[in-house]
This record gives structure tokens, sequence and C-alpha cells, in this order.
């Protein structure tokens, strides 16, 4: 059964495993090596049978252990080129593992999954978001993106199962301990995508083929999963998704309990 596991999600690290027709790949290793095999010794997969790492971006929550975990368990990386280039000037690419660059647009393959990654605006190098085939399963990947683009929705309406992130509200942030500067970067088309955005989105993306949708990297200072149950609680449109079968998680920092699909 094709299941995916949130092992992290949000600034402190973030780590999705998919499990499907026999192979596993994990999108993004921004938590430590260990607690990233830890977690997957847990669920009795071998850290060394992944057919590759998949980074949507260079930043550290999201690109971390991919240098060590590669190389440490001998698992290929793919990343985009502007990622690779920069993790490489860095030093933080795989040494003894194969790098893979790939291109937006291009569909590649790991494994049993087939890969689209999609442009997103984030402020980063090349930042990505996938959409992952397996058999009859589709997932769409969008986190760390300042705001909804026609291109995400377009991409994001085709796939059954969503991970979307659902970053911070407005009045938190505004009210946050944090510098004007950085509250005008998360809020920003570079930065991250706010409630209220994230809501609108899934009004439209459950009138499409979404059917299942993770709500991910929820801010720990400027968000509560309280508040996000509320919002689509009273929003009327989802609402009735909810009551017509959609299913709606909210991803904990610490990471979930595997979830069949
Ligand atoms: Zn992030
Ligand atoms: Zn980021």
């Amino acid at each position: 059964m094709p299941s995916i596991v949130s092992i992290g999600s949000g600034s402190s690290g973030n780590a999705l495993l998919l499990s499907a027709g026999g192979s596993c790949i994990l999108v993004d290793a921004g938590l430590s090596r260990k607690r990233i095999v830890e977690r997957m010794q847990s669920l009795a997969i071998d850290p060394a049978s992944l057919s590759g790492v998949l980074l949507t971006h260079e930043h550290t929550d999201h690109s971390g252990a991919c240098r060590v975990l590669c190389d440490s368990v001998g698992i290929p990386a793919y990343m985009s080129t502007g990622t690779y280039e920069y993790l490489e000037k860095n030093g933080k690419t795989p040494r003894k593992s194969k790098v893979w660059t790939f291109d937006c647009g291009s569909t590649f393959q790991v494994g049993a999954f087939s890969i689209f990654p999609f442009h997103v605006p984030h402020d980063a190098v090349d930042p990505v978001g996938f959409v992952i085939d397996a058999g009859d399963m589709r997932i769409g990947v969008a986190v760390d993106i300042g705001m909804m683009t026609s291109e995400i929705e377009r991409v994001l309406s085709r796939c059954e199962t969503v991970v979307l992130e659902c970053n911070y509200d407005r009045d938190m942030l505004g009210d946050s301990p944090r510098s004007d500067r950085l509250k005008r970067r998360i809020a920003g088309p570079g930065g991250h995508l706010s409630n209220e955005d994230c809501i609108s989105a899934l009004r439209r993306l459950v009138s499409g083929a979404t059917r299942r949708v993770f709500l991910a990297h929820i801010s720990a200072e400027c968000n509560r999963p309280g508040l996000i149950e509320h919002l689509l609680e009273v929003d009327e449109v989802l609402h009735n998704a909810a009551s017509g079968g959609v299913d709606f998680h909210i991803l904990r920092r610490e990471g979930d309990n595997p979830f069949e699909l």
C-alpha cells in the first residue's frame, strides 16, 4: 500500500518519506541524519533501500542532512541545477554518492516514482515543488512558497494528494517579536504562504482532483494548528469538502504517523 510519512515539517526541519511499488524516496532531508535514520528504522525501512533523496531547495531546514545521509548509506541525491551549484560551492553536496540534477518541466524517474519538478517563488536559488506519480497515486508537494501562482495551482489541481504550506497567520506574524525586515521577508513573494492564501488555494483545489491535503511547514511562533482547524471549519467550501470525504491533516513539527494512500 502506498504511504506517506512526515518525519518533520517546519523551520526546525523537513523530511517526507514516500513508499510505493516497493520503492521509497525522501523529499527533503532537513533534520539530522540520526533522526531520519531512527524514524525509518522504527518503520522497519532500511535507509539504504531509499531510491534517492530529492531536495526542494538549499535552505538548511530542507537540505541539512542530504550530504551526510546520502554518503553514509550510499544513496543518490536529486536537486535542481541551481540548488546543486549553491550546495556544491558550499561543500554540502554528497561526495561519495551520485548527485543528479534536474530542470523544471522535465519528468524523471526515481525507483517506482515519476517526478515532475515545477518552479515555486521563494528566496532560494532555484526552488521547486514536485508532482510525484507512482501507480495510481499522484502527490503534489509545494512547501516554502511565497505566494500561490497559477502554475502551482494548475499542477496541484491534478493531484489527489497535496502537501501544501500553511505557514503563518498574518496577525500573529504582525504581533510577533520579529524584526520588521524579517516580517516583510516572510510575508513577501519570496517568503512563505499565509493561512489565508493557503485556504483560498485549497478552496479551488478541492473542486479539482484533490481528495487529501496535508497542511505543512506550520510556523511555531506565528501560527497554531487550532487556528487552521477553525479556518477549515468556518470556510463553507472546505467544510462541505470535508463532509464529502476530502481529508485535511495538519502536519506536526515533530513528525506524524504513516498515512496510507
Ligand atoms: Zn523551510
Ligand atoms: Zn526555504
